[in-house]
């Protein structure tokens, strides 16, 4: 049975970017949409490992591999200005593979929320975001195909009305990529 790694990006004490009027951060946002899309995953005849980041960024891929994973998604959203908008996903440089994976799960995720298609972003190591999170070095130590997934801006108030309007077509959508990525 292929497992696939589910990373929910962030942690509680450091939960990532937060809406300011609903108070809702990426950790809050992701953590029921990783459950809820590996469900669906086990309804699909695969193993999901759902990861929680209870140990420093650096120690995370090492954690993420011991899993022995197929594949590995991690979750989180981005943020800017409260204004910008749509979906992008990040895989390493150096990976074909990573690239398919992200490009499976943006078609659908575009699809879904029908946000503005901000493409398939490729990174290394050193890239480490506005925020320091958006992890080049998770995707770059990772030894499976690994990918961050940002669905849209968190810190948009239309743009989370949406994602939790449509939470479970968005799990749906995460699933479906998933599956597309995995039966080839
Ligand atoms: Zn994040």
């Amino acid at each position: 049975m292929k497992k696939v790694a589910l990373i929910i990006g962030h942690s509680a004490k450091s939960p990532g970017a937060t809406n300011k009027t609903y108070g809702t951060s990426e950790f809050e946002f992701n953590g029921p949409l990783a459950h809820s899309v590996a469900e669906k995953l086990i309804l699909e005849g695969y193993e999901p490992i759902i990861i929680y980041r209870d140990c420093s960024y650096s120690a995370l891929p090492g954690k993420v591999n011991q899993t022995e994973a197929d594949i590995a998604v991690s979750f989180h959203c981005n943020a800017f200005n409260e204004k910008s908008n749509g979906s992008e996903t990040l895989y390493y440089k150096r990976s074909s593979k990573g690239f398919l994976l992200a490009s499976c799960i943006q078609e659908q995720v575009v699809k879904c929320l029908g946000l503005k298609d901000r493409g398939l972003k490729p990174c290394v190591a050193s890239h480490k975001g506005k925020a320091g999170d958006r992890g080049g070095l998770l995707l770059q130590k990772t030894s499976m195909p690994c990918v961050i997934v940002e669905p849209f801006f968190i810190d948009s108030d239309a743009s989370l009305e949406l994602a939790n309007h449509k939470f479970e077509e968005l799990s749906e959508a995460y699933t479906k990529g998933i599956v597309n990525y995995l039966r080839g």
